[in-house]
């Protein structure tokens, strides 16, 4: 789980973009931290380029494939 200390250099966002799943390898709209919904691995990303790959982590049978969605956005 990501973590932070200054909960001000956040805010609050409804946007759908956190609400999207990407496929390994799929290219993003955002930088941020993305987050695997099948165990929870972390990883950040730069928008326009590609997440990490079908073999960047191996999953069991029961996590299903890797799908990433944001978790937290950085604005440039
Ligand atoms: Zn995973």
């Amino acid at each position: 789980m990501a973590s932070y200390k200054y909960g001000n250099y956040f805010d609050k966002s409804e946007g759908a973009e956190f609400d999207q799943e990407h496929r390994p390898g799929g290219v993003t709209s955002h930088s941020g931290i993305y987050r695997c919904m099948g165990c929870g691995k972390e990883v950040t990303s730069e928008g326009g380029n590609p997440l990490p790959p079908q073999n960047h982590h191996q999953h069991t049978a029961a996590q299903g494939q890797i799908r990433w969605r944001m978790i937290a956005k950085a604005h440039h």
